[in-house]
């Protein structure tokens, strides 16, 4: 059985088609500058590369080119589309309405549209990839897998925020948290890898990438995560503050004379590692060579390093003890800089890093970076957000 995993941007889709027999992904690729001029899709099987640039003034006539490529005899992986058995697509904001995936339906997509004010940016590029797939394969079934799902399991101590109650009920303002997916795949592999029963473990699993969120995971279910109401809130990122007083919003209006939304676009995208280097905001370029010969840059990275220290106490506190610290994706995988002064001098939590293990942990694959005696596990668990996507589309569609 073959399933196609959308992740619709604004004016990008990335794809995978993926054959669930042995999970291996057949094709992938990527549209570019959907809308905007000099539009490309980039297709890749079997290790080659094909580049197609024509106009893609929507998502609709994206699909369109996507499947054309998928089924094309140049580069094509199926004969035709009913070899693709179902879609699933990311779909960023569930709020309360979905606490696991779902089949799509003309109610699912009410639903998803009714929660745009939740996620402006992301929900509506979902929506657009959904619509342009039914329009292209109506006999198709399609799954919508959820960001916020995953930590559905938070207790209210952990989701709410000290506002009034009667805001919550009905602004919705509350912490959802984000990348569940790939918070719940490292769990799973965590767990498997540790071959112990799901209800004997606590794990903190990091997603360190461009966005960042740390969850604190209790017998497989999510009971506190660090990003909240927006991906804004937690750890500073590549571009975002992270947690901040939100009084700072007044200053920046009255002495930057900012708007609301120049204030949220300052905060969303000048701050963070770009903001603290003044450099950058992609690890590579904080990190490598003689980076840290700029001060700044360090300090930027010490910065990100102590922020996930602080949310390891916390979530050790919160769930009294951890069994494993787990590091993913693209800073979490490749940073051993990071993961190093995130671990170091927490013997006092049982967490004792192995300095050479984490210098030359291979790449892609699940490493032990934890010192013999630590008596928590820290592990670095390559992230894979479209399998998950495809393994939940099909156990909801029980093909
Ligand atoms: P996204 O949130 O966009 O999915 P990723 O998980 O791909 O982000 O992470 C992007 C970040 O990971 C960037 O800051 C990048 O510098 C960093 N990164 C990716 N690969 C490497 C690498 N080989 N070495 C160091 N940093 C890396």
């Amino acid at each position: 059985m073959k399933i196609l995993v959308i992740n619709a941007g604004s004016s990008s889709l990335k794809y995978q088609l993926i054959d669930m027999q042995k999970e291996n992904v057949i094709a992938k690729g990527q549209c570019e500058r959907i809308g905007i001029k000099g539009s490309l899709l980039t297709h890749k099987n079997n290790g080659k590369e094909f580049i197609f640039k024509k106009d893609m003034p929507n998502h609709v006539i994206a699909i369109q080119m996507v499947l054309e490529a998928l089924t094309s005899k140049e580069c094509g992986v199926v004969k035709n589309m009913e070899e693709i058995s179902a879609v699933g697509h990311r779909v960023v904001h569930g709020a309360e309405d979905y606490n696991s995936s779902v089949l799509i339906t003309p109610d699912v997509i009410k639903c998803c549209k009714e929660n745009i004010e939740l996620a402006p940016l992301h929900n509506p590029p979902n929506i657009m990839g959904i619509e342009a797939c039914k329009k292209a394969m109506p006999n198709t079934p399609m799954v919508g897998v959820f960001d916020t799902a995953f930590h559905s399991t938070m207790p209210e101590v952990a989701y709410l925020y000290g506002i009034p109650y009667e805001d919550y009920k009905q602004l919705r303002i509350r912490r959802y948290g984000f990348h569940g997916t790939s918070h719940m795949f490292v769990t799973g592999e965590a767990i498997r890898y540790l071959d112990k029963p799901a209800d004997q473990l606590k794990i903190i699993t990091c997603h360190l990438g461009n966005g960042s969120s740390i969850t604190a995971v209790k017998n497989g279910k999510c009971v506190d995560t660090s990003m909240g109401f927006t991906p804004l809130e937690g750890l500073p990122m590549g571009t975002r503050c992270g947690n901040i007083d939100a009084a700072v919003v007044e200053t920046l209006c009255n002495k930057k004379d900012f708007t609301i939304n120049e204030t949220l676009n300052y905060l969303n995208k000048k701050c963070g590692m770009l903001g603290l280097s003044g450099v950058s905001s992609d690890f590579r370029d904080l990190t490598m060579g003689n980076a840290f010969d700029n001060p700044r840059n360090k300090l930027a990275v010490d910065i990100f390093a102590y922020s996930i220290k602080n949310y390891i106490g916390r979530y050790a506190a919160v769930m009294n003890g951890c069994d494993c610290i787990v590091f993913t994706a693209g800073v979490g995988e490749n940073t051993p800089y990071v993961r190093y002064n995130a671990c170091v001098d927490m013997e006092y939590l049982g967490v004792k890093i192995d300095k050479d293990k984490n210098e030359n942990c291979p790449r892609g694959e699940i490493a032990d970076i934890s010192a013999k005696d630590s008596k928590v596990k820290i592990l670095v668990i390559p992230t894979n957000e479209e399998l998950v996507i495809a393994r939940e589309t099909k156990r909801i569609v029980n093909i």
